[in-house]
């Protein structure tokens, strides 16, 4: 584990984009962006002021007008680009996403192409945008609802799914006619600038996607701006309920999706191979940096031994490296301190160490090996804290109550999976389970697009799930019109309360 070589010849500015054109900071205030792999920095991200961010918020605010007005039609037409591009250039997508997130570039291609799945349910937005209609609700009088679009609405999302997840958010929002401003994570932000990009180029009009970059000052300055209607954010438990917090009180709608520590529940009865390799390929896989990655496997009765076993004999056959070469599985952490943060839970956390990632990492960059620990327990550190890293966690338990115990105990409720051959346990666990996506032998529930994607507990902060369905409920708001048509020759006072019969 070597030092960040600081600062060299070529670091790349990194600026906004609003109204349609990159935008220079002018706060003085801007990050570093390394690529993971070397340690190397390899970008400067522009950090916005209250007056930028005020900037960005106002050109999407001109552009709404327009954008809302267009007919359901045109903007399919324009989702269908959108599409196009992304699908043409997703390798060039996952190759910025790998220099600056540090994930290996099959996983960065797997982050495009569930990214992509959203934009093509946006694709049917005819559709989705339909309302409600009754005709003869009372004698001559009909009803119906219209969806309408919000207004301007922002979306500040995480380090770890730098394409995905804003895909999450700007594709329904701009399908339901709303402006946007995001303000991705300041650790790895070129792939906002490429997405705004290829927006342009889809025939986008400008304003209509804006990019900021920053941290808690243009956080603050989004949610406390009065012409932003909704926010959506992705990020860490704490600040997901700040944000929360902050964007209702100031009259904001919000869904805020947080952190996550995910159990994987092993019975007695289940395929100790395939409970291995699910484990193995959730717990390693984008270095463990994932909000669905499984971080506790529960150990029910006498599957702890072969189970541990197995997955340690996997353990030495995964390949970590630069995530640039075709041979590596599992790339870098984030940052230098990330990883050694993650690092500092490997021995000082609890339980009993039994492959310590320390020991089999390359010299450069910000690289963990994969770690097993076994006999956590809450109450120990690396059980209750959501590590976000290559360290998996092994509990025992001797029952399937105890297990359910463990996990509806715990404050996060994002993924939760079992894995068994007993089909009866496995419908009580998805009645009993205390968390917003079970997986059945499923180690990654992560719901494709025509569903919605969120936790319970500590893992979602507000009321509607993110894209699918709920998206469009929450970048929408909905209207019902009472309507007659009567001749004037029927025309009467009547001051008594409207009744339907
Ligand atoms: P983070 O909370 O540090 O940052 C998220 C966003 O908030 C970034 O844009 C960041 O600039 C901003 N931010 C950071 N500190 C802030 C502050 N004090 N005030 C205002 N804004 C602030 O999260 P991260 O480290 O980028 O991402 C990892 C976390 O995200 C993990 O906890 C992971 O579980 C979570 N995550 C959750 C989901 C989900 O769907 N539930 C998905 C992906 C990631």
């Amino acid at each position: 584990m070597t030092e960040t070589i600081d600062a060299p010849a070529a670091v790349k500015p990194i600026n906004h984009w609003i109204s349609g054109a990159p935008k220079g900071g002018t706060s003085g205030r801007s990050g570093p962006v390394y690529n993971p792999a070397t340690g190397v920095q390899t970008g400067a991200v522009d950090f916005a002021s209250v007056e930028e961010v005020d900037e960005a918020v106002r050109a999407a605010k001109q552009a709404f007008s327009a954008w809302r007005s267009l007919s359901l039609a045109r903007r399919a037409e324009l989702f269908f680009a959108i599409r196009e591009l992304v699908h043409e250039r997703r390798e060039e997508i996952a190759k910025i996403l790998t220099a600056e997130h540090g994930k290996v570039l099959s996983d960065a291609m797997g982050e495009v192409t569930r990214g992509l799945e959203v934009i093509e349910f946006c694709c049917g937005l005819p559709n989705l945008l339909k309302g409600g209609m009754t005709g003869q609700a009372s004698t001559g009088i009909d009803v119906y609802s219209i969806r309408q679009p919000l207004g301007v609405v922002a979306g500040i999302t995480p380090f770890n799914f730098p394409a995905m997840v804003p895909m999450w958010m700007w594709a329904p929002a701009l399908a339901c006619g709303n402006a946007f401003v995001l303000k991705p994570s300041e650790k790895d932000p070129s792939a906002s600038i490429y997405t705004a990009e290829l927006l342009k180029e889809a025939g986008v009009p400008d304003g209509v996607f804006n990019v900021v970059h920053g941290d808690k000052v243009a956080v603050d300055a989004l949610l406390e701006h009065r012409d932003i209607a909704a926010i959506s954010f992705v990020g860490s438990t704490p600040i997901a309920r700040y944000v929360y917090e902050t964007a209702t009180s100031n009259g904001k709608r919000c869904q805020a999706l947080g952190g996550a520590k995910n159990h994987m529940i092993v019975l007695p009865d289940a395929d100790i191979d395939m409970a291995a390799d699910a484990a193995v390929s959730a717990g390693y896989g984008s270095a463990g940096e994932r909000c669905m990655a499984v971080s506790m496997i529960v150990a029910v009765g006498g599957v702890a031994d072969p189970l541990v076993e197995a997955i340690k004999q996997r353990i030495p056959s995964v390949k970590v490296g630069d995530g640039m070469e075709a041979s590596s599985e599992m790339g870098p952490l984030i940052t230098r301190e990330h990883r050694d943060k993650v690092a500092s839970y490997i021995g000082d956390g609890g339980g009993t160490v039994v492959v310590d990632g320390r020991e089999s990492c390359p010299d450069e960059g910000f690289f963990l090996g994969a770690t097993l620990i076994d006999d956590l327990k809450p109450g120990m550190r690396a059980y209750d804290d959501e590590i976000f890293g290559p360290v998996l966690g092994v509990t025992r338990v001797d029952t399937y109550d105890d297990a359910i115990k463990l996990v509806n105990e715990n404050p996060y409720g994002n993924g939760t999976a079992i894995f068994t051959r007993d089909g009866g346990v496995a419908r009580q666990f998805q009645m009993d389970v205390q968390a917003g996506m079970v997986g059945v032998n499923v180690p990654i529930p992560v719901p494709v697009a025509y569903y919605s994607f969120g936790g319970w507990k500590a893992s979602l902060f507000g009321d509607r799930h993110i894209y699918g369905p709920e998206g469009i409920d929450f970048y929408t708001r909905t209207k019902v019109v009472t309507e007659r048509w009567p001749d004037p020759a029927t025309s009467k006072v009547d001051l008594g309360f409207p009744q339907t019969r």
